[in-house]
């Protein structure tokens, strides 16, 4: 049960509360809750005029920024549906988002909209509005500017998302606040099955997964999070923003992941919580100049959206003391929908190695099912099916895959897992990323845990290639710990010791670094192409 139909109402119940506090922390700018309520007013304003509708979807694609917050609040204040977009994507994989969504209104950053967006916008008769946000130079200290709105370039077709806002006192009138069966986001997924479809998570969704997140973690009222994952990706959008403001809490931002800024950042705001990829993790703890003070002020640290190799979680422990709360979610959950909980330690499957990722929310339900829908005996492998308050409805306007992922409201993740008697789930992996290697299974993941425990080993990643004899075989890719070496027969052989001998790499390749999305997850499908 959540106090807030919305992340939008909690916003407004801290900004009541708290004015004064500061909700967006970037650099050395700060934002009040005080002044990020008028600024998101101005923007619902000034959208209204320019005559956007409710229930009209806006394409919200920047970096962690303050920006990306007003513009998320002022088009559900204007009763909208956002679409955050990854500002990495170029004009193919935009075009078919603005069109497939039919958005009225972008916001981006000033050099995305002079780059491409601009023509691309043009191109997809649906849009008329555009907002962008000065954001050149935005990794630098002096960028409190970039609250002042100074800007840096015109943009022809455009209006500045800052002196828009500004030009607008109090919020729109007439315009209803959403509830909780509304849609607030459209959520892409990134395609790795077939062309992008969107999500849809609605407010109550979101607001459910927030709270749980403030009860769940029970960090004190006004915390500062610290935005590590993108705010584009739903882990960010929920676990540190939407989560914060349910929190009345400090979100604090540093433009996109970079390990020096971060860390740096850190001793800067000092976070309570934040949550991120395993990957952010692994550079951060290969940064030259990483300590133990890094990592002091946080009383709960998390690993979501990608698989957490055990080895990991222990060698951050030994160096820098915190322990590493494994969490599982997907976009179709709005996030998490199993978690760690504090003060417990996630076990490990003795049989696979494999780290429990947690246990179901309060209100979740996690089944194991077989291609059939029927529960497998437990204790067995199958996919995961996950029904709970934090499942979307489904996907924007493609029945057909509704009705594939989610029958009855039941979501089939297309991950295989199982449960233990203690009531841990534990992912196993992609069902479509298991390697078939002479008829025996291989699953990627296990042999990736393997390699995590050599010393000299960053990042790993595990695929399939074509085998004449036995029809795929293992490979290994492989990045290294800066200042130590490994070769990779050595490699091979590590592994061999400790699996089952259909299993270990037949080939081990070397990499500077290993492909990833820019949600930090790394890219199997892209290694998988290399051969
Ligand atoms: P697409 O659906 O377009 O391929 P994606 O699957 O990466 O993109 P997300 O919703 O971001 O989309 O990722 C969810 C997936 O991430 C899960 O289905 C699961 O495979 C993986 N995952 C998330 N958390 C964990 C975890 N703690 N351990 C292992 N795997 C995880």
């Amino acid at each position: 049960v959540h106090p807030h139909p919305s992340a939008l109402h909690a916003f407004q119940d801290a900004a009541r509360r708290a004015p004064d506090r500061t909700a967006l922390a970037y650099f050395d700018g700060r934002l009040s809750y005080a002044e990020a309520d008028a600024l998101s007013d101005g923007v619902a304003g000034h959208l209204v005029a320019r005559g956007f509708r409710p229930g009209d979807r806006a394409a919200v694609m920047l970096q962690n920024t303050p920006h990306f917050a007003l513009a998320l609040l002022g088009v559900w204040k204007a009763g909208g549906i956002v679409v955050p977009v990854n500002p990495m994507y170029k004009s193919a994989e935009m075009t078919h988002i603005l069109t497939d969504a039919e958005v009225t209104a972008v916001v981006c950053a000033d050099h995305t909209w002079n780059a491409f967006l601009r023509t691309t916008a043009a191109a997809a008769p649906s849009v008329r509005i555009a907002l962008t946000a000065c954001e050149r130079d935005l990794q630098t200290r002096d960028d409190a500017r970039v609250l002042r709105g100074e800007r840096l370039g015109p943009c022809e077709g455009a209006d500045d998302l800052l002196a828009a806002a500004r030009a607008y006192e109090g919020r729109p009138p007439g315009v209803a606040w959403p509830d909780a069966a509304d849609t607030a986001l459209i959520s892409y997924t990134s395609g790795t099955s077939g062309t992008p479809k969107g999500a849809i998570n609605t407010h109550g969704n979101i607001a459910y997964n927030a709270e749980r997140q403030r009860t769940g973690l029970g960090l004190p009222d006004g915390a500062t999070y610290f935005a590590l994952a993108p705010l584009f990706h739903i882990t960010g959008m929920v676990c540190e923003l939407a989560a914060c403001f349910t929190n009345a809490g400090t979100l604090a931002l540093a433009y996109r992941f970079e390990p020096g800024v971060v860390l740096d950042a850190f001793l800067e705001h000092r976070p309570a919580y934040t949550v991120g990829p395993s990957t952010a993790y692994m550079a951060l703890m290969a940064q030259p100049h990483v300590t133990r003070d890094h990592f002091a002020s946080f009383s709960s640290l998390s690993s979501g959206g990608a698989p957490l190799p055990p080895a990991l979680v222990e060698k951050f422990r030994a160096d820098f003391g915190p322990y590493l709360h494994n969490g599982y979610g997907l976009t179709e959950c709005t996030a998490p929908c199993a978690s760690v909980p504090p003060g417990r330690e996630a076990p490990v499957d003795p049989a696979s190695g494999t780290l429990a990722v947690g246990v179901p929310g309060p209100d979740t339900v996690i089944r194991i099912i077989d291609d059939q829908g029927r529960d497998v005996p437990f204790g067995e492998q199958g996919e995961i099916a996950v029904r709970g308050p934090q499942v979307v409805p489904g996907y924007w306007r493609r029945p057909d895959a509704t009705a594939e992922a989610l029958p009855d409201g039941e979501l089939r993740t297309g991950d295989i897992g199982f449960m233990d008697l203690g009531g841990w789930l534990y992912v196993v992996d992609r069902k479509k990323d298991m390697i078939n290697a002479s008829g025996f299974k291989v699953w990627p993941r296990e042999v990736e845990d393997v390699l995590y425990g050599h010393p000299a080993v960053r990042e790993a990643a595990v695929v399939g290639v074509p085998d004449a004899y036995r029809g795929e075989s293992v490979k290994a890719y492989v990045s290294l710990r800066p200042g130590l070496h490994a070769e990779p027969a050595e490699l091979a052989g590590y592994c061999k010791e400790r699996l089952a001998a259909y299993k270990y790499p037949r080939q081990v390749e070397i990499l500077p670094e290993l492909p990833k999305t820019t949600s930090g997850k790394i890219l199997r499908r892209e290694l998988r192409g290399r051969g």
